[in-house]
């Protein structure tokens, strides 16, 4: 394609994108099926890389999320929340871990904390001396909006961590989901009141948790998988507070599932990256009978000083990536069916 064939279709792919994006993240209303809006996004990062020139600062493929609603106060994270980057294949995880062994010569072998993608809502949730005291969305992953009081009513999360061994502040980063039988259960109720339906699970929990009134989300059964940390302050001893986090990803969740946080179970610790194929296909195989819904998995590398080594790109960090799932669901689908946010 010509240099000014592909300045135009690049043009068309991030209006597009940024069309699909405020209605996915800002209405909670997609109006496309995942795998399509993959696909866009795809040609768009291979043109992008094709034309460099043409590859601009607010493009959507350098951008996370959506803007936070102006109904909710907005929170500032203080790290910021980013996304992962897809790998679909087992040829393009070859390709990963290529580029990240190049980058960590000095690395002998690379050990990989290994999870199921939650499909729901990023949230960050922060505990001051031990007690709950906001959560936020991940907004563009700067700022967020400030879902204190429905996070509040979620009721796996603790308002107070567990014993008295942590820092003095600390966010817990995770994911905010729908299980299955609330998702079955909500839809059931909306049928038989001749109401609408929620499309799929993740868009019925991000509709719950953006509810201006909290005693709605205290009705629709979320629920909540620690897979990470945001900012963490220890001013009475700084040291200490150094000391208390692990320098593996693995045993971070543990620290967190030690203070009372949920965990996903079928999370593992793997020795090297030889093992990712068969946790992948593991958990494809047992994808229908989990009881949470799962669009792939995510492989971080373990060891936090390779993390650090590593770094990040513009909206997502270079030391991990989501392997998807293909895609199950079709765009008839979406067409038929209408929405509730
Ligand atoms: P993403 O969903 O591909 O990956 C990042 C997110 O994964 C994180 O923010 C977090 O919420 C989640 N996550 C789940 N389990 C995790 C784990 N174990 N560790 C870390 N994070 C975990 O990226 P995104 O930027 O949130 O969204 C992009 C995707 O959303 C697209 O690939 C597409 O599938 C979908 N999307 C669809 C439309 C549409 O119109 N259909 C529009 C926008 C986005």
């Amino acid at each position: 394609m010509s240099e000014s064939l592909s300045q135009d279709r690049i043009v068309e792919l991030q209006q597009l994108l940024n069309q699909y994006n405020h209605q996915y993240y800002v209405l909670d209303q997609p109006t496309v099926p995942d795998v399509e809006y993959d696909r866009l996004m795809r040609e768009l990062i291979d043109l992008e890389s094709k034309f460099p020139l043409l590859k601009t600062a607010d493009s959507p493929s350098q951008r996370v999320g959506g803007e936070a609603l102006k109904e909710f106060s907005q929170v500032t994270h203080q790290l910021p929340m980013l996304s992962l980057d897809n790998v679909f294949s087992a040829q393009e995880w070859q390709g990963f871990v290529t580029r990240i062994s190049d980058r960590l010569k000095s690395a002998s072998t690379i050990q990989f904390c290994a999870e199921p993608k939650l499909d729901g809502l990023a949230v960050s949730i922060r505990y001051e001396n031990g007690v709950f005291v906001q959560a936020a969305t991940r907004g563009d992953g700067r700022v967020g909006e400030n879902i204190t009081e429905n996070v509040r009513t979620i009721k796996s999360i603790p308002l107070k961590l567990q014993g008295t061994d942590y820092p003095d502040v600390i966010e817990v980063r995770g994911e905010v989901f729908m299980p299955k039988a609330s998702f079955d259960k909500l839809n059931a109720a909306a049928i038989a009141k001749n109401e609408k339906v929620f499309a799929n699970p993740r868009n019925a929990a991000a509709g719950s948790l953006r509810q201006l009134d909290s005693k709605i989300t205290a009705k629709r059964n979320l629920a909540f998988y620690a897979y990470g940390l945001g900012y963490v302050e220890h001013q009475q001893n700084v040291e200490k507070g150094e000391q208390w986090l692990a320098n593996s990803h693995y045993q971070r969740l543990c620290q967190l599932k030690s203070l009372g946080l949920p965990m996903c179970p079928e999370v593992r610790l793997l020795e090297n990256a030889d093992l990712v194929e068969a946790f992948y296909q593991d958990i494809l195989a047992k994808r229908d009978q989990l009881t949470y819904e799962i669009d792939g998995t995510v492989f971080k590398v373990d060891d936090i000083a390779l993390q650090q080594e590593l770094g990040f790109v513009a909206k997502a960090p270079r030391w991990a990536t989501a392997y998807k799932f293909p895609a199950q669901e079709e765009l008839t689908l979406l067409k038929d069916v209408e929405f509730q946010v």
